[in-house]
């Protein structure tokens, strides 16, 4: 345990130092924004996806290290996946976050670290905001989500 929280502390300093795949994207396809009012965090996310497969990922915004470390580690891990692969990464990171157990499954590979988040329960949101703005631009339904 006290590797994965030093591990934790590590990665969402350096992603929220330095995040990956922040800027504006043109040509985008799908687009969505997040907001967790909870914490005030905000993000905009823009994909370009052809052919079902996620070419890239960006996303802009301010909100705390946790919410920003989230989204870079997210847009990392997403780039160059298919889409159905991201509707199952959604699918195990969101149960990851809100079950009790901290067996993760291995298919999460580094995003697994966002797991030291449920030691601050509040903090939740913050980690799972990127994801909800992914699965609105997925289905371009609803192109703002909250978290509330
Ligand atoms: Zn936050």
């Amino acid at each position: 345990m006290a590797d994965l929280r030093e591990l934790y502390q590590e990665v969402i300093i350096d992603h929220n130092k330095h995040p990956r795949n922040f800027a504006k994207l043109d040509n985008f396809t799908h687009e969505s924004e997040g907001y967790n009012p909870l914490c005030g965090d905000k993000i905009k996310l823009y994909l370009i996806i052809q052919n079902n497969m996620i070419k890239n990922i960006n996303f802009e915004g301010s909100g705390c290290a946790i919410s920003t470390a989230s989204a870079s580690l997210m847009t990392e891990f997403l780039m160059g996946k298919s889409v159905a692969e991201a509707e199952k990464a959604f699918k195990l990171f969101h149960d990851f976050m809100i079950s009790d157990e901290l067996k993760v499954d291995n298919e999460l590979g580094k995003l697994k670290v966002l797991g030291g988040v449920k030691e601050y329960p509040m903090r939740i949101k913050c980690a799972t905001l990127a994801w909800h703005a992914l699965e609105a631009a997925l289905h371009q339904d609803n192109q703002s989500v909250s978290t509330e």
